[in-house]
């Protein structure tokens, strides 16, 4: 029959309606389809035994001429039985088959079969139920590597091991979007090779090399896409240069000495403003690393140049805060900041009317804007936006990153230079998988003064020591947080279940403290009141579900209690210890697991071991899988089927190569096929 990479697989032959929707099921519905339906793993049945050296209860599998058949009932068991002898040169052996009548009818006396099962010794020594194939040239099943397929219900690994054999010549049709220099440089094999192989490896040393190749090419892909659209969409960007005075007298003025990861992050922000190709830089850094700091630097150096700056806030409380923080740290520089949230309007601190507000931006008398995403929504004009400032980047979708990106300018619209800050330790490794070439800055260092939190895993008969130590802590003057889960990543169950400790605490153990409660289903203003009221020290300890993670910088809270912490990820544990210990005074972390299996042991164990979010999330990956790294599972994650996003080695590689190819072409306009290729990849979105 001849197969096309399109025909359908209703059209082969043995397919029926029901095997047809079956495959539908897993995505499968070409021969190109059943070609990429690659194997999640391999088993190696290639030894085989001779009889002779059979042992009692082994599993094995032997090679031998079936000699004599039949079928009897067992009467007392009421048991149909198929029974045979196999022989080979070192000796025979019984088998058996419990109620498989039709075995009886379908197999061949004098045939040579591979039969693989496990030795019995009820009868004498027999092999029991064993799968057979009969011995040909290329065996499917037995005797070689046999793949073992992702599949539905009803959909037998047999049936699926014989239709990928059956269409597997077709993989020569396969065209190969890999310059040959490419795979020779890079000593991969050609795809055809790799397909035929990951399905029906003749070795082992043929399926790595196979599946070498079919990884590298996912990753390969993942990151020409990302390039190539970023590329693409890029325009160009005003270019705004190092006013190495204004930026000294304004680092000079901060309250503090910079990190130097402060400052070496700094430095590249500014290095990138100056060139018209529009910055992407991601600022990764712990909770209170002072990220806030070198965005103000940016914003800062953009209005000596005569840019405007805005600073977008996932939330309407980080955006308050975020202006009262930056009015705070810009008193000695003449820096005009604006505050648009859904609730009101201000600029440096006095309430103005909406209108009032978006004149002055349109006229250039506002030089930093902040606001949540509500401020993309409307028809804002800037006068002459330079930068654009996104804090949590991973909670804006990629929509509202176009929309920043095209924030318009009375002044020539241009693409402002975008920096993303995220308190999200994506490990580097990852971080380059997922974002291609995306500029990575990191602030790795504590800034100088805080002391360490102290970390303690309370188990449930002992949760009253950290309740103990809320009161007293509130007693010298101290605030404290205690975070519930969210039981089901839904606001309303959190909502629920912080109520309800709400409840608990202000009848027990926190009776007579002043306790405040904040999740997300309250409305926005009665949030920002109880936050605004913990921040001015109202109220002494606050009940929240994670919301308060997101980087509430309230430095007289010493106490962070954390409610089901097994729910948490370690990276999401190290970010919420993080509120805590950002003044003088030391600080305590109490994790309270409501459970005690020996996972939630180990991952309490490795969080208590580790100070470090990067650290942190190295460790998430490695226990619970990239899906659980907080900030990616909702961004969503690549379709990789080979691939892994901890190939990281191998990523790193595809990269290089990736950078290669663009140098040399930069928008592949010599090798259309490999462009059309690349952009049909989904990269992973976020900084798309
Ligand atoms: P985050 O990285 O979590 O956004 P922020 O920028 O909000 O951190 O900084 C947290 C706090 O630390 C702020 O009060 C800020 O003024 C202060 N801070 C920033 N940099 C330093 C520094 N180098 N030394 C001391 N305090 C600093
Ligand atoms: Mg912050």
């Amino acid at each position: 029959m001849n197969l096309a990479l399109s025909t359908p697989v209703k059209q082969l032959p043995r397919v029926g309606a029901t095997t047809a929707s079956r495959l539908g099921q897993l995505g499968v519905r070409t021969v190109l389809d059943l070609l990429q339906h690659f194997p999640f793993r391999h088993e190696d049945f290639r030894t085989v035994t001779p009889i002779g050296q059979v042992a009692i209860g082994a599993t094995v599998t032997v090679r031998g001429t079936l000699e004599l058949l039949r079928s009897r009932r067992s009467f007392r068991r009421r048991l149909q039985l198929t029974e045979g002898i196999v022989r080979d040169a070192s000796g025979a052996l019984p088998v058996v088959w419990f109620n498989q009548p039709y075995l009886a009818k379908t197999l061949k006396l004098n045939q040579e079969y591979l039969l693989a099962g496990r030795t019995d010794a009820r009868y004498g020594l027999s092999l029991v139920n064993p799968v057979l194939e009969a011995v040909g040239p290329d065996p499917t099943h037995l005797g070689r590597i046999v793949p073992v397929y992702p599949s539905t219900a009803g959909l037998p690994q047999r049936t699926l091991r014989a239709l990928l054999k059956a269409v597997l010549p077709s993989a020569q049709l396969l065209t190969d979007p890999l310059p040959q220099s490419l795979r020779t440089a890079k000593r991969l094999v050609e795809r055809s090779h790799a397909v035929a192989q990951v399905h029906f490896p003749d070795s082992p040393e043929h399926l790595a090399a196979a599946t070498r190749r079919l990884k590298f090419e996912e990753l390969l892909r993942l990151q020409l896409g990302a390039i190539l659209v970023r590329s693409s969409e890029r325009g160009h960007a005003p270019t705004i240069a190092f006013n190495q005075s204004v930026v000294k007298g304004f680092v000079g003025s901060l309250p503090f000495q910079l990190t130097d990861d402060q400052r070496r992050a700094a430095w590249q922000v500014l290095q990138d403003c100056t060139h018209d190709e529009p910055m992407q830089r991601l600022l990764e850094g712990d909770v209170g690393s002072g990220k806030t700091a070198v965005a103000a630097i940016a914003a800062v150096n953009a209005t000596a140049a005569g840019f405007q700056s805005v600073l977008l806030a996932p939330t309407e409380v980080l955006a308050d805060q975020h202006a009262g923080t930056l009015i705070e740290l810009t008193r000695k520089v003449p820096l005009r900041i604006g505050l648009l949230t859904a609730s009101g309007a201000s600029i440096d601190g006095r309430e103005v009317r909406r209108s009032t507000l978006t004149a002055a931006v349109r006229k250039g008398e506002v030089d930093l804007l902040i606001g949540t995403h509500a401020l993309l929504s409307g028809t804002l004009t800037f006068r002459n936006l330079g930068l654009a400032v996104v804090d949590e980047q991973h909670r804006f979708g990629v929509e509202q990153r176009r929309a920043l990106a095209a924030l318009a300018s009375t002044e020539g619209s241009r693409t402002p230079h975008l920096l993303s800050l995220t308190a999200t330790p994506i490990p580097r490794s990852l971080a380059l998988t997922l974002y291609g070439d995306l500029e990575l800055s990191m602030l790795h260092q504590r800034p100088a003064g805080r002391p360490r939190v102290e970390t303690r895993v309370l188990p449930s008969a002992e949760s009253a020591t950290a309740f103990d130590a809320v009161r007293a802590a509130v007693a010298r003057g101290e605030q404290a947080f205690v975070v519930c889960p969210l039981v089901l990543e839904s606001d309303a169950t959190g909502a629920a279940a912080a109520t309800a400790e709400f409840e608990r605490l202000t009848t027990g153990p926190l009776a007579n403290v002043a306790v405040g409660l904040v999740h997300g289903r309250l409305p926005g203003k009665r949030k920002t009141a109880a936050l605004e009221a913990f921040r001015r020290g109202g109220t002494a300890v606050l009940v929240a579900t994670p919301v308060v993670e997101v980087g509430i910088d309230v430095p007289n809270a010493t106490i962070m209690v954390i409610e089901g912490a097994e729910r948490f990820g370690l990276a999401q544990l190290h970010q919420l210890r993080g509120r805590v210990g950002r003044g003088a005074k030391p600080a305590t972390c109490f994790l309270l697991p409501e459970s005690e299996t020996p996972s939630t042991r180990e991952r309490m164990g490795a969080f208590l071991e580790a100070q470090d979010g990067f650290e942190l999330a190295e460790k998430d990956l490695q226990l619970r899988g990239p899906g659980q790294l907080y900030g990616l599972r909702q961004s969503g994650l690549p379709d990789l089927r080979m691939a892994s996003l901890t190939d990281t080695e191998l990523a790193a590689e595809a990269r290089t190569a990736a950078r290669e190819l663009l140098v040399a072409d930069p928008a592949l306009t010599r090798s259309p096929e490999l462009a059309a290729w690349a952009r049909t990849a989904t990269p992973f979105a976020t900084e798309a």
